[in-house]
C-alpha cells in the first residue's frame, strides 16, 4: 500500500535526521516532522539546524519544502497523515516510588492521546522512540480507548539503530531495519505498507519482520549488548593500570578473534550519550518488574562499571596534581559525549567536571560544536544539580583552545575530536604551568611525542613509564 504523507512527532536527534532520509528517498512522499518546541522548528527551518550531524546540512536542503516540512502545527500534521512516527524522547525518570529507575513514557502517552484526540481517519502509529517492551500495548490501549467510529489504528515498533556523529550513512546504509507487528490481516497490511517506504533504498533481506514485543526487546538488548562491551574492556582498563598490562594492546589482542571482533573494545573515560545508560537501566527495570533479580543485577553492573570508570580517572587527576585540585586551572578538552556530534547527554565530561568541581578546581572547557549555554545548562541540569552561582564563578567557556590552555595545570581529554590530535602541543605546553598533565580519557593522543615535549601524561588502561 503506497503511503502519501507521513508524520514524525518529535523533531530531534532521531526524528529529524530519519525523516529528511525518508524524504530524500521517497521523493513522492510528503513528510511532515513537527514538535512542541517553537525554536527546534524555526532551526529546522533555518539555516542552522539544532543539531550536527555530518551530512545532514545537505540532505535537509535537498528536500526541505519539496516533501519535507518542519511545523509546530501537530494536529494538522496528524490529521493528514496515513503513517504517523513517534520519535519522542524518552528519558529515564529521575525519582520514582516504583522499583528501580524506569523509562518515564509521559512524552509517548501524550503524543498518543494527541493522535487520539485529533485522528480522523485510520493510521499506521510507528513506535521509532526506543521503549520498553509492550509500550505498544499501552500504545494500542490509549487509542482505542478514544477511537472514533470508521477510525482503525495498527500500532508497529520500529526501532531506530542510528549513532549519532555518523546518523545519515547509518539512515542510508543501515545494518537492517526491524519491524514488529501484529499477525492479523491488518497488522501484515500495516508491516507492509511501512517495509514499502523503506525498500525505496533498502534491500528487502535487511528488513526483517518480528513480532512487536521481540522488536522492542531487540532495540533494548543491542544497546545493552554495546554498552556492555565498553564497560567489560572497562573493567579490563582497570586491571591494566594495576599490572602494567596495555589495554590496547589486550584489545587488539582479543579483538582478532573472529567470535569476538574488533567494534566497541575501545577502553575509554566510560561511555555517555542519551541512549546507553537509559536503555540499559530501562532493561534493568523490566527484569525486576518480571521479579528476575540475577539478570536485573548482571545489567546493572554494566552501568556501575561505567560510573566507575568515571571515578576513577577523576581520583587519577586529583591524586596526579598533588592530591589537591582546589583552585587549579583545569582546561577540559571536549564535552559532547563523542565526537562529530554537538549532544552532550551524559557526557563523560559532565561528571568529570563535575566531580572536578566538589573538589573546588577551576574548570575551562573548549568544545568545538558545544554551545556555551548547552554546557551550563548541563552543570546545573538536576542529575548533575550545581548551583548555577558556583558554576558562573568557576567555570569558564572558551572557543579558543589555545586561550583555554595558557595557564592551566592540566588538561583532561573527554571527546576524541580528530583535531585535538594536532593541535600544537608544544605551544600549549609553553604557555601551560608547570608541570604540566595531561590525561587522555580517549586514548588518542600520542603519549610518546607528548612526554618528549615534557607533558606528565595519564591515560587510561596504561601506566606510562618515564
Ligand atoms: P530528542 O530529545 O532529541 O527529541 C525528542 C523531541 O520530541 C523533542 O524535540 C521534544 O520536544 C519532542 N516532543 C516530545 N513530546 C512531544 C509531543 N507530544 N509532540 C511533539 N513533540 C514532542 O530525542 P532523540 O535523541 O531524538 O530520541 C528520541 C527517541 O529515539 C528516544 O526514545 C531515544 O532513546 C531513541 N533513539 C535515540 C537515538 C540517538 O542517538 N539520539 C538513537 C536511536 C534511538
Amino acid at each position: 500500500m503506497p503511503i502519501k504523507r507521513i508524520c514524525c512527532i518529535g523533531a530531534g536527534y532521531v526524528g529529524g535526521p530519519s525523516c529528511a532520509v525518508i524524504a530524500s528517498k521517497c521523493p513522492d512522499v510528503q513528510v511532515t516532522v513537527v514538535d512542541l518546541s517553537e525554536e527546534r522548528i524555526r532551526q529546522w527551518n533555518s539555516d542552522h539546524l539544532p543539531l550536527y550531524e555530518p551530512q545532514l546540512d545537505d540532505v535537509v536542503k535537498s528536500c526541505r519544502e519539496r516533501n519535507l516540512w518542519f511545523s509546530t502545527d501537530v494536529d494538522k500534521a496528524i490529521i493528514e497523515a496515513e503513517l504517523i512516527f513517534i520519535c519522542v524522547n524518552t528519558p529515564t525518570k529521575l525519582f520514582g516510588i516504583g522499583k528501580g529507575r524506569a523509562a518515564d513514557l509521559k512524552y509517548i502517552e501524550s503524543a498518543a492521546r494527541r493522535i487520539a484526540t485529533v485522528a480522523k481517519s485510520s493510521k499506521i502509529v510507528v513506535e521509532k522512540s526506543t521503549v520498553p517492551v509492550k509500550a505498544a500495548e499501552s500504545i494500542t490501549n490509549i487509542l482505542q480507548a478514544n477511537v472514533k467510529p470508521g477510525v482503525k489504528y495498527q500500532v508497529l515498533s520500529n526501532p531506530e539503530f542510528l549513532a549519532e556523529g555518523t546518523a545519515i550513512s547509518d539512515l542510508v546504509s543501515p545494518d537492517r531495519v526491524l519491524i514488529g507487528g501484529e499477525k492479523t490481516d491488518q497488522g501484515r497490511e500495516a508491516v507492509e505498507a511501512l517495509c514499502w517506504i523503506y525498500e525505496h533504498w533498502i534491500p528487502k533481506e535487511q528488513i526483517i519482520v518480528m513480532n512487536t514485543w521481540s522488536s522492542e526487546l531487540s532495540k533494548l538488548a543491542a544497546n545493552a549488548f554495546l554498552a556492555q562491551r565498553i564497560s567489560s574492556i572497562n573493567a579490563i582498563s582497570a586491571i591494566c593500570e594495576a599490572t602494567g598490562a596495555d589495554v590496547s594492546e589486550v584489545a587488539g589482542a582479543i579483538g582478532t578473534d573472529s567470535r569476538i571482533g574488533s567494534k566497541f573494545l575501545k577502553a575509554s573515560v566510560g561511555f555517555g550519550g542519551s541512549c546507553f545508560q537509559k536503555d540499559v537501566l530501562n532493561l534493568v527495570y523490566l527484569c525486576e518488574c518480571l521479579n528476575l533479580p540475577e539478570a536485573a543485577a548482571y545489567w546493572q553492573q554494566v552501568v556501575d562499571i561505567n560510573d566507575y570508570q568515571r571515578k576513577r580517572f577523576a581520583l587519577r587527576i586529583v591524586e596526579s596534581l598533588f592530591n589537591t585540585v582546589t583552585d587549579k586551572n583545569i582546561t577540559i578538552l571536549g564535552f559532547a559525549f563523542k565526537k562529530d556530534t554537538g549532544d552532550t547527554r551524559e557526557s563523560a565530561a559532565i561528571y568529570l567536571s563535575k566531580y572536578l568541581l566538589d573538589e573546588e578546581a577551576k574548570i575551562r572547557i573548549y568544545d568545538p560544536k558545544v554551545e556555551k549555554e548547552q554546557m551550563l545548562r548541563e552543570l546545573t541540569s538536576p542529575m548533575i544539580s550545581d548551583n548555577p552561582d558556583r558554576v558562573s564563578k568557576l567555570v569558564t567557556i572558551y572557543d579558543d583552545v589555545y586561550e583555554a590552555a595558557k595557564g592551566s595545570h592540566a588538561l583532561v581529554l573527554c571527546t576524541e575530536w580528530d583535531e585535538f590530535k594536532t593541535l600544537d602541543y608544544k605551544r600549549i605546553y609553553a604557555d601551560m604551568l608547570k608541570p604540566a598533565f595531561i590525561f587522555d580519557g580517549r586514548i588518542i593522543l600520542d603519549h610518546e611525542a607528548l612526554m618528549e615535549i615534557g607533558f606528565h601524561v595519564e591515560t587510561i588502561g596504561k601506566r606510562l613509564t618515564r
